[in-house]
């Protein structure tokens, strides 16, 4: 069968203005020979609300509000974090945790406090230290939906990923973005943060969810 039509575009538009997101699709797309651009090449297109109850409907709205304004296909990624002692938050809301303008290090700030706060309370179960002290704090998952949208043919392409972890009291590394520095991954014993851009791409939600995307795409 024909590959989709978006893998014939030089160019793949990203829907996201999140820079962290942009350099790592810019670093997947380009050892595919493409290259990325973003909602930051085109301040044409308005702020597009997100109030999908899920990762999937929010990628869906952000790729379709996208692509028919801009008449090509467009891929959008919407992801977060779940805690499990946070009983799954802040999931859809990881980018405005502490707030609608929150930082990455607001959002880090207040992820470390809820958590410490159920810990006071002896609400949290123990799950013991790290070899350099810190402690982990709840179990947690990122997930990632990407949705490739045709505005030729009013299609979807969609695609999710997942990546089991932990919460730490302490961050480890300084790469990544966003939630990084406080997840750590048991099975490699590092910091979503210390690792390089090829390994998170490696075992990633992104990285996960962009695999399943593309062999979809490669026989769509
Ligand atoms: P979105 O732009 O509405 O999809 O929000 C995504 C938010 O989830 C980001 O602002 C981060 O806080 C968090 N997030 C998503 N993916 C990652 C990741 O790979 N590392 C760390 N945080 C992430």
């Amino acid at each position: 069968m024909a590959k989709h039509s978006v893998l014939s575009h030089d160019v793949i538009v990203v829907a996201t203005k999140n820079t962290g997101k942009i350099k790592e699709f810019a670093f997947a797309l380009e050892k595919l020979g493409k290259n990325t651009a973003s909602l930051l090449d085109y301040p044409q297109i308005p702020d597009i609300v997100e109030d999908g109850n899920t990762f999937m409907a929010n990628a869906r709205i952000k790729a379709k509000t996208t692509g028919d304004v801009l008449g090509v296909p467009v891929l959008a990624d919407d992801s977060g974090l779940r805690v499990v002692a946070l009983n799954g938050e802040p999931g859809v809301y990881s980018a405005r945790y502490a707030g609608e303008k929150a930082s990455d290090s607001d959002n880090n700030t207040k992820l470390i406090r809820e958590l410490k706060h159920l810990q006071g309370n002896q609400k949290l179960a123990d799950l013991g230290q790290l070899p350099d002290g810190s402690q982990k704090l709840s179990d947690a998952q990122f997930v990632c939906a990407l949705a490739l949208y045709d505005p030729a043919t009013g299609l979807f392409v969609e695609a999710e990923g997942t990546v089991d972890g932990v919460i730490t009291d302490l961050p480890h590394g300084s790469g990544g973005f966003g939630y990084d520095p406080l997840f750590w991954l048991p099975e490699l014993s590092r910091g979503m943060a210390e690792l390089s851009k090829e390994e998170k791409q490696q075992i990633s939600h992104r990285g996960a969810a962009l695999k399943l995307l593309l062999s979809q795409l490669e026989q769509a």
